[in-house]
């Protein structure tokens, strides 16, 4: 049991460089389907892929238009990475944004792409709950060999349960967080559009429709679980990097 327990631990950690693989390519591709097939229209194609010149980055990727899904799943004031090759553009919120703020926008998704962001806290999540597994079964058994009642060991497992589930929630939390960060950073430092990204995350701030959990920062626990860091501190270290710059 514990070779088993091992080897699904090792392979857990091999996993994210496996997701970028080209073998899952048919699984994203029908994964992707979901948020629209529909490619981007000539003029922002060619809007995108002089910024990923500009950005350096030469991979292979598939540029859509998102579907009335996306939009309900992700907000419709977005952009989104997807895997490793699909970038997703809300077209008609796209073309309220000025030049500066679409360029910054574009800029941090491809740094997604070009980073492997996705693949990597998918694997990365993929790990946690492998080792999340790990753990609670361990634990369990140190339970139920120190305690024999049940009405004892059962709420304590239900108890390690909740604990290491939490746990794997705030660890995944955290490190999307570093990653929009380090997106942002780049695209700003790239792209030299540290002014649009002031100006993206404003209006993002004004704008009711994006209200979804992952921008609910008003208690301590909501803060820790957020996926992403808050507009007023994106746009705070941007403006460090303004002033640095
Ligand atoms: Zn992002």
């Amino acid at each position: 049991m514990r070779k088993i327990a091992a080897f699904i631990f090792i392979f857990g950690a091999f996993h994210a460089p496996l997701q970028c693989s080209s073998i899952i390519k048919p699984i994203t591709d029908y994964l992707a389907k979901d948020y629209g097939t529909t490619p981007l229209d000539n003029v922002h194609q060619q809007q995108v892929r002089s910024i990923m010149k500009e950005m350096g980055i030469t991979k292979s990727i598939d540029l859509r238009k998102s579907n009335w899904k996306a939009k309900a799943v992700f907000g419709r004031n977005n952009a989104f990475a997807l895997y490793d090759r699909y970038l997703y553009l809300s077209d008609s919120f796209f073309d309220e944004l000025s030049k500066e703020e679409q360029r910054f926008l574009i800029g941090h998704e491809l740094s997604h792409l070009k980073y492997n962001h996705i693949p990597i806290r998918l694997g990365f999540s993929f790990f946690l709950w492998i080792l999340a597994m790990f753990l609670f079964w361990n634990v369990s058994r140190k339970i139920r060999e120190k305690i024999s009642r049940r009405s004892i060991t059962i709420p304590l497992r239900i108890g390690s349960a909740f604990l290491l589930g939490f746990g794997m929630n705030v660890c995944n939390a955290t490190l999307s967080r570093i990653h929009e960060r380090q997106a942002d950073v780049e695209s700003a430092r790239c792209l030299d559009c540290s002014q649009g990204g002031i100006e993206f995350f404003c209006r993002l701030e004004k704008s009711a429709t994006i209200l979804t959990p992952q921008y609910d920062y008003s208690t301590k626990f909501k803060r820790l679980v957020a996926s992403h860091p808050s507009n007023d501190e994106r746009k705070q270290y941007i403006n460090e990097l303004n002033n640095k710059g």
